[in-house]
Order: structure tokens, then sequence, then C-alpha cells
């Protein structure tokens, strides 16, 4: 068990805040002015501390970076309308955490670890939240494997570190996107509903290929004949066909978005029927010549959520209508921020307010 008293803290003598321009936030630029950090040895986490953010050192030969024992999480802390700091969904993010943890074969970690130490970093660095529309401080949570050895073995030391930096809005421009009917991103029994970083890595190259075919992003699909979609990128997605929020279900090659599990909880709110449910691209296909696939977007914590524009499936390329105003990701992104923001209430307990 730790409290807030086993944090050591060190603070930083000269705060780099003064030197960013919160008008112009280039995502994953900047970083605030502390970082907290937690050692895994002799089969317990301790060493729990904040310093300032700074580099670290380790040989080359730390596990990690031979056999990727390393997952990480990506949360929020938002500024309220009055001035207070919430950090949205602490519970459902160490959740996912530890199954990450679990599933890469490294430690998990006290509910009490995790929560605290975000808690005191945030604490301390709130000066770095920002409170214009759509901008928020990300948080970085990470853990990966220490031990210096490079035989291939299960690390028996790890480092937990959490740093924070803020950021603007996330997509500016509207997806277009394809179907990848090559590549995938996860298969069943493999690690995609694990936050790792193996994951991403792995998307690079097709996402690559996207790109230089003028894509944003592509539609990874479950690798079946029958191309059943899976996720947009780096987040999950949604589509609303005629009228009911569709998104593909829960497995082990599909990450659990908070987002996600966030949207579908207000489209309930708001009396939006909702399925989760296996959708190919051959339905997308059909819904699209009939003219039923109203809207489609991706959700998740940087963008929160963002709208494609255009989905192509096997080289033919179909628009899909920009939400409106009044459509089902407008009004559900604006609920979420509401309760964010202390604008509407928090009837689920979602955020974690730090009074400043
Ligand atoms: C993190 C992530 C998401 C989105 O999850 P959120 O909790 O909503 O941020 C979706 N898909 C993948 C592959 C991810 O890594």
């Amino acid at each position: 068990m730790i409290t807030a008293a086993d944090i050591k803290i060190k603070k930083t003598t000269s705060s780099r805040i003064s030197q960013v321009d919160f008008n112009d936030l280039e995502f994953g630029k900047i970083i605030a002015d502390h970082m907290f950090l937690s050692d895994y040895k002799d089969g317990e986490w301790s060493n729990e501390h904040i310093e300032p953010f700074g580099d670290i050192s380790f040989t080359p030969t730390i596990l990690a970076l031979h056999y990727g024992q390393m997952v990480f999480e990506g949360m929020k802390a938002f500024r309220m309308k009055d001035g207070n700091v919430s950090i949205f969904r602490i519970q459902k993010h160490y959740e996912r955490f530890m199954r990450s943890l679990e599933r890469m074969c490294m430690p998990v970690m006290s509910y009490r670890l995790f929560e605290e130490g975000l808690t005191n970093l945030i604490k301390l660095d709130q000066a770095w939240v920002p409170n214009s529309e759509g901008s928020a401080l990300y948080i970085r949570p990470f853990a990966f494997a220490s031990e210096e050895r490079f035989g291939v073995k299960i690390s028996s030391e790890y480092k937990y570190i959490i740093f924070s930096g803020p950021v603007g809005p996330y997509y500016d421009k509207p997806l277009r996107v394809k179907v990848e009917d090559h590549f995938i991103r996860a298969a069943h029994g493999g690690t995609g509903s694990a936050k790792c970083a193996g994951n991403y890595g792995a998307s690079f190259y097709p996402t690559h290929l996207a790109k230089m075919q003028g894509f944003d992003q592509v539609l990874w699909t479950d690798g079946s004949p029958d191309l059943n979609i899976e996720e947009s990128g780096t987040m999950n997605v949604m589509f609303v066909i005629d009228g009911v929020l569709v998104t593909p279900p829960l497995s082990d090659s599909i990450l659990d978005g908070v987002t996600r599990d966030s949207f579908l909880t207000l489209a309930h709110e708001l009396g939006i029927h909702t399925q989760q449910r296996t959708v190919s691209a051959l339905e997308l296909e059909s819904a699209l010549e009939k003219n039923i696939l109203q809207e489609a977007f991706g959700t998740g914590t940087a963008a929160v959520a963002s709208y494609i524009q255009s989905i192509d499936i096997k080289g033919k390329d179909y628009s899909v209508p920009v939400p409106g105003e009044n459509g089902v990701m407008t009004r559900i992104k604006k609920m979420l921020t509401d309760i964010r923001s202390g604008a509407a209430p928090d009837k689920y307990n979602w955020n974690t307010i730090i009074h400043i």
C-alpha cells in the first residue's frame, strides 16, 4: 500500500511553462514539468517518486528493447468550468492497464499506486491543464521491462513512469479511410486487446502504404474473407446505420476503448439505439449503396471522435455523409465534453476531481 506520504516529490526549480504557447499545441510534443516513477524489483513495486521530467539512463541490454515487454495507457485531464481539474475514468483505465500487463506477462500493481501516482502528478502540474475548447492534458502511464540481460526471458524488473503534456484538438480534418484487405492489426489469440507498443509498431507499415495512396487511416478487418471490420487506425470505429449506432463487439483482437464504452453509455442515455455486432465490409458497401450509412467515425482518447468522410472498399471509393449538429457523433461528443467540464452532471462518477 502506498499513500501520498510515501511518494517522494522533488520539484523543479525552473518550470518550462512560460515557454509554451498554449494556443499552438502540437500533439505529443510538449511535456509538463514532472514525471512519476516506480520500480518493480524483488517481486514488488516500490520507490514511488516524482521528479522533474528528464532523461533516464539504462544499458542497451534492457529486455524491453529486445523482446518488447512494454505497455501503456492514454488518458486525459480536463480544465473544468469552475477552474478545477478532472481526470477521466481512472478506474476503467486502470483495469485495462492491468489486463495489458497480464497479457504481456508483466506484474500488475495496486489501484492505489496507479491512482495516487496520477493524482499527485497532475496536482503538481495542474497549471499545465489547458482550458481552451478541445484541449486537455494528455497523460501517458507506461511500463517496460528493465532487467539488464540479453538472453530471452521474462523480465524480473520493470519501470513504471507517468508523464503528461498539454494537447489541442487531435485531428482537424475528416478522415479518408480504406478497408485494409491484406494486412491485419491483430488476430484472435494475439495481443490486439492489450495496449502494447508492438501493436503500434506493426501497424505503421500498412498505414504508411495507405497514406501513400492518399488515405489517412485504414479500417482494420479480422482477416477473414468476410472482411469483418474491427477498428479504424488506432481508434475504435462506430457506424450509424439506419438510425442505429453500430460498433464491432469486443474480442481479444479489439482494444476495449474507454471512449467507445463512454459513447455507448451516453448513446443509451440519449435514447439512441445501439448494437455491438459484427459489421462486414460487404454490409458497409450495401448500406452505402442504399444510402442508409448515415455516419462513420472513430473514437479514442486522443481525438475523442473524428468522422470518416470516405471509405474505400476494394478499390471503390464511397463518400459518407458529414455528421451534422444533430448527428449522433456530435450529440454524444458534446455530452461527453460537458460531463468532463462539469457543464453536465457526472452521473456515472467518471471524473476524479482535483480541487485547485
Ligand atoms: C487506445 C486505443 C483505442 C482507443 O481507446 P481509448 O481508451 O478510447 O483511448 C482504440 N484502439 C486501439 C488499438 C488503441 O490502442
